[in-house]
């Protein structure tokens, strides 16, 4: 398990952070931590803003917390694995659930990707990016996902660096081991994107232009059908384990 301490309490601020700073809290911040936590002026917390790594943080205020002082740094910076998870949208409470696990699980990138049978034409930017902060405060990720605006799977492919390894989990794919498979994969130097389908599956003109991409992996995730975000979380662990950094 990491060194640090994950359970402890941890926040996300946007300002810059170096010993002695003060940062103000905004309301949801003071009542996240006065009545979620039940911290008051005097106890510590753990801050990150995903670019100057992890500090330690006293609480000031009177009534309620008002104000951070930044005491000392407990880590540096570090990075994420380049993983892009590029996957068809869902509706609103999957989909806070599926960019959450997808933090956790350690992409560096969200990349909502509209096919076919898609079934949500917009998606809330914002919305995922307070999911995004969400799951690292409380899982000790200091290293923010990018949220990227959603594209058309044929301006996703066009735009994408084509020496990257493209993992397309396809549910009409044979069954073979995705361990083996991701295992004899090119670890690709360039980072790999995983791509899940939405609920209704890839059409067939999809399946056909994504199998004619280069550095393409077409990978099955088994003889069962998973629901999208259950897919997620299966490949992106699978990926992890086999290319990034579940390995030691
Ligand atoms: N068309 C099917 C499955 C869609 S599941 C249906 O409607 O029931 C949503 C996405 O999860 C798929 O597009 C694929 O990316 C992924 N997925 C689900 N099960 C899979 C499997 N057994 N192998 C590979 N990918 C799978």
């Amino acid at each position: 398990m990491p060194e640090f301490d994950f359970r402890a309490p941890r926040l996300f601020v946007d300002s810059a952070l170096s010993v002695g700073t003060h940062v103000p809290l905004e309301r949801n911040q003071s009542n996240y931590l006065g009545n979620v936590l039940r911290l008051g002026a005097g106890d510590a917390v753990l801050v990150f803003n995903g670019r100057d790594g992890e500090w330690r943080a006293d609480i000031g205020g009177r009534k309620r917390p008002d104000v951070l002082t930044i005491t000392a740094q407990t880590r540096p910076q570090d990075h994420l694995p380049d993983i892009v998870y590029a996957f068809a949208p869902l509706k609103h409470a999957r989909l806070d659930y599926m960019v959450q696990k997808a933090v956790e699980m350690g992409a560096a990138r969200l990349q909502p990707v509209l096919t076919r049978f898609t079934q949500v034409s917009r998606v809330n930017g914002e919305r995922m990016r307070a999911n995004v902060i969400e799951a690292a405060e409380q899982c000790g990720i200091i290293a923010l996902a990018e949220v990227a605006d959603p594209v058309p799977l044929e301006r996703y492919l066009a735009q994408r660096n084509a020496a990257r390894l493209l993992v397309f989990c396809d549910e009409a794919s044979d069954v073979a081991s995705p361990v083996q498979a991701l295992q004899a994969a090119q670890a690709a130097a360039s980072g790999i994107d995983v791509l899940i389908g939405p609920e209704g599956g890839f059409a067939d003109e999809e399946r056909a232009l994504l199998l004619r991409q280069p550095n393409i992996l077409r990978l099955s995730l088994g003889p069962r059908i998973l629901r999208a975000d259950t897919a997620a979380v299966a490949a992106l662990a699978l990926v992890q384990a086999a290319l990034g950094d579940w390995r030691s």
